[in-house]
């Protein structure tokens, strides 16, 4: 089977072992068979994670593969910000992850004056150019926080005309919101590549806790039926992965540009769908 022409990329987390990173650099030779575009790591509120985070990134960059640091902006203040770009750029960074972050509860908001990511964006356009790729995060079902869904796509809509090059949604299992989303922002005079997030499921209790904070939706029918396998985790990977795969096959045929895969900093389901998609 040719391999889809449309790329991937794959996220990981920063790991806190030599173990862990040594086990991550296997993951990504695993996943670098489908060509990714870029791999990108997280990153903690309040540069909470930096130094694990820079440390993936300069590992990914040195095994020849594109890496997009993601920054979140809010408890840094503009100066750290800078630094931390201007270090990145030295490092031959040329995409990055803007966004806002939620701050851990007990850490102090910081004094940057940086509230929400459309000012991180318009920071790094106006100060570094178009030297970053800047990528923007995007909600088709809408971020938890939001005063009201038109407010929600209001504030994407303004972040993204801040000068952001594409946009990576959270992850969702129900394919029409994110063809709703895309129609609502083109509507709207946004036509920047809004890429996919897709979550394979690894446990379906995790899943339930995630998606409960980040607002993302597990339609009823897939949630009863996952429950309903119970500690049947042969049964739920099985179900999980036909779905997952059905969605991405519909995402692709009906126009997203990309897919970018939350790994969990694991290469075994997300190869899996890869592979099933024909990359
Ligand atoms: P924003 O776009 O700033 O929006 C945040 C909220 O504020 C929304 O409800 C929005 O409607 C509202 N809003 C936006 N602008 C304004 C405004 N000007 N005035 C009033 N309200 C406004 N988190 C991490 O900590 N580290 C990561 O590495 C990380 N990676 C992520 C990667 C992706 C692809 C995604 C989708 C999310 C990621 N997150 C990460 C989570 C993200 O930081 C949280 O969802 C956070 O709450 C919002 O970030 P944002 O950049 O979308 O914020």
């Amino acid at each position: 089977m040719t391999s889809p022409s449309k790329k991937l990329s794959f996220e990981f987390f920063p790991t806190r072992t030599p173990e862990g990173r040594a086990k991550q650099v296997i993951t990504r030779k695993q996943l670098r068979q489908f060509s990714p575009e870029f791999f990108s790591c997280t990153s903690g509120a309040g540069g909470s994670t930096r130094d694990g985070t820079m440390q993936t990134i300069g590992d990914i960059l040195a095994e020849g593969t594109a890496a997009a640091p993601h920054l979140p902006c809010i408890g840094m203040t503009a100066a750290e910000i800078r630094e931390l770009l201007d270090t990145y750029k030295e490092m031959g960074v040329r995409h990055i992850v803007a966004l806002r972050g939620d701050i851990p509860s007990g850490m102090g908001a910081g004094t940057s004056g940086l509230r929400y990511a459309n000012e991180l964006v318009e920071l790094i356009k106006n100060e570094y150019g178009s030297h970053f790729h800047i990528e923007i995060a995007a909600y088709p079902e809408y971020h938890p926080q939001a005063r009201s869904a038109e407010d929600d796509l209001n504030h994407f809509v303004r972040k993204a005309k801040a000068g952001a090059d594409s946009a990576i949604t959270q992850y969702f299992y129900n394919a029409d919101a994110y063809f709703r989303f895309l129609d609502d922002v083109r509507g709207r005079g946004v036509d920047i590549p809004i890429i996919p997030g897709i979550m394979p499921i690894a446990s379906f209790s995790k899943l339930v806790r995630f998606s409960d904070t980040c607002g993302a939706e597990i339609p009823r029918w897939l949630r009863l039926k996952l429950q309903s396998y119970a500690d049947d985790s042969a049964a739920i990977k099985a179900l999980a992965l036909d779905v997952v795969t059905e969605m991405c096959e519909r995402l692709l045929r009906e126009g997203a540009p990309s897919l970018h895969f939350y790994t969990l900093n694991q290469a075994g389901l997300v190869s899996t769908i890869c592979q099933r998609l024909g990359y």
